[in-house]
């Protein structure tokens, strides 16, 4: 499937009612990849598969393996609502497993280097690893995020994986920067960002890079008409 409609599919699918704030999002925005502006990839078609995508849930709990999620309701919540949120976009996901991190360490993820640790710790190679950490200590108060744009690995703090961030975040793994990208410089190594025209016509270029998209003028403030991704 063509990488440029896939991630297409998902803002498309993304623009149901979520609320999360920019704000809420702590990832960090890379360059994005050469092929984003490779306009003979634009007019490609989806070709009508659900992709299934396998996914591994680790529960961070304090070093007595003492937490305050409900683990058995994550669970069941984290697929079901994956599933859920990208249907329309036929793509499913499959728990195929799940661990206890038993960490001080962790449990309180305050630091850019400790998000870094964590979402290489205990990681699988053939699945989306999702860590979800008991505290909603943070730096910057942040649900989440993914490792980068595209990704292997997010975390969500306890509070956030019933939440619009577990798409969101997921959504950063599959490769969608934040449609309000661009319109203030985001930080993250991402030289590249600039603003999206509200007329579309640098749509594939500037902003979240997706044409059908419309701009996204707005960071920091919730948009209830477009996920912040
Ligand atoms: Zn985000």
């Amino acid at each position: 499937m063509n990488k440029l409609i896939l991630i297409s599919f998902l803002l498309e699918m993304l623009t149901f009612g979520a609320d999360i704030k920019a704000q809420d999002c702590a990832t960090l925005a890379p360059p994005p990849p050469s092929w984003i502006f490779n306009p003979t990839l634009q007019s490609a078609q989806a070709d009508g598969q659900t992709y299934l995508l396998r996914i591994f849930i680790h529960i961070v709990r304090n070093v007595n393996g003492i937490t305050n999620i409900d683990v058995n309701n994550a669970l069941t919540t984290i697929p079901d609502y994956l599933n859920s949120s990208y249907s329309s976009a036929d793509i499913q996901f499959q728990l195929v497993g799940f661990d206890y991190i038993d960490s001080e360490y962790y449990n309180s993820i305050d630091t850019r280097e400790k998000q870094d640790a964590l979402l290489s710790t205990n990681f699988h190679n053939n699945a989306i690893d999702i860590y979800v950490v008991g505290t909603n200590t943070n730096t910057g108060g942040a649900a989440g995020r993914a490792a980068s744009i595209p990704a292997t690995a997010l975390f969500l703090h306890g509070g956030y994986y019933y939440q619009s961030s577990l798409p969101h975040e997921m959504g950063h793994c599959l490769g969608l920067w934040h449609t309000h990208h661009g319109t203030v410089n985001e930080g993250g190594s991402d030289t590249h960002q600039c603003k999206e025209l509200v007329d579309g016509s640098n749509g594939a270029t500037c902003g979240d890079y997706i044409s059908d998209t419309p701009a996204d003028p707005i960071y920091g403030m919730v948009v209830n008409t477009m996920v912040q991704l």
